[in-house]
């Protein structure tokens, strides 16, 4: 059972692929990436096909995520074959060029090369392709949310005002394009303290869930700030991978479920 992750796709959908869901944030920093990633693995781990596509051109942070490196190979004409990590299938354009040669690409270039990697890449069978959206919701996004056949899009935020109001922005650009809102994350929502477990709300707490609420779309779940998800990201080894049965796989296999 598929439970949200259904919708009004747009554009045409993809080849054996069910379900694409966009992970995305109204700014940068949020730990939109991942979150994205380690989602994707927490649907994995349910048993589910996924892929994890890095739409996030100018600031592309999947290859680092999963330890990933060398470049994909071509298997036939201009088709790609993803890279293989924990089980995911993924593609960045960080594995394609050198991230700054993206940094002075105008909108069309950026577009055809999100197009590129959803369709000139042998994801094969999939229940679900999470993409990983570059921030913010400005033209670039609202674009390419309308050219990817979005089955639905979760919104990740910090509890701080400020990128909550960007997060109001992001509902408000996927409701533009009808693709529906499946809900929103607090991420960093309490720092656990490594030596002693307590739990400090550092950028406030609750605001995201308020926000939910208020915007009428579902709360998915808090995410706590800990140097265990931090030094897994940054080492490539993310935790619903290295650590499946610790505290923070539980926390993205529970928002994990409600999204299936
Ligand atoms: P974005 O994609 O929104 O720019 P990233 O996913 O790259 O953000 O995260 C930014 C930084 O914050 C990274 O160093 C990442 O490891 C860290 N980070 C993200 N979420 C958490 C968390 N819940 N706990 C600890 N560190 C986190």
């Amino acid at each position: 059972a598929q439970g949200n992750a259904q919708g009004n796709a747009q554009g045409n959908a993809l080849p054996g692929v069910r379900h694409i869901v966009a992970v995305a944030s109204g700014k940068g920093g949020v730990g939109k990436s991942t979150t994205a990633c380690n989602l994707a693995l927490a649907l994995s781990a349910q048993g589910l096909r996924v892929g994890l596509l890095d739409a996030d051109i100018y600031g592309p942070s999947v290859p680092k995520l999963l330890g990933l490196s060398g470049k994909p190979r071509v298997i036939e004409g201009k088709t790609l074959e993803p890279l293989q990590a924990y089980g995911l299938k993924a593609m960045s354009i960080g594995l394609l060029i050198e991230p700054e040669s993206a940094m002075i690409w105008r909108g069309p270039m950026v577009q055809s090369a999100i197009t590129q990697m959803l369709r000139d890449v042998a994801w094969g069978a999939l229940d679900v392709l999470v993409v990983d959206m570059p921030p913010g919701t400005g033209d670039a996004q609202l674009t390419m949310a309308q050219a990817t056949p979005l089955s639905g899009a979760v919104i990740v935020s910090t509890p701080q005002d400020l990128a909550l109001i960007d997060a109001r922005r992001g509902v408000t650009m996927f409701r533009k394009v009808s693709v529906p809102i499946l809900g929103v994350i607090e991420n960093m929502a309490t720092f656990i303290c490594p030596n002693c477990g307590h739990a400090s709300a550092i950028f406030g707490h609750g605001g995201a869930r308020h926000e939910a609420e208020r915007l009428e779309v579902p709360f998915l779940g808090e995410i706590p700030l800990t140097m265990a998800i931090r030094e897994t990201s940054d080492a490539g080894r993310p935790v619903v991978a290295t650590d499946p049965d610790g505290p923070q796989a539980k926390v993205y296999s529970e928002i994990a479920r409600k999204l299936w």
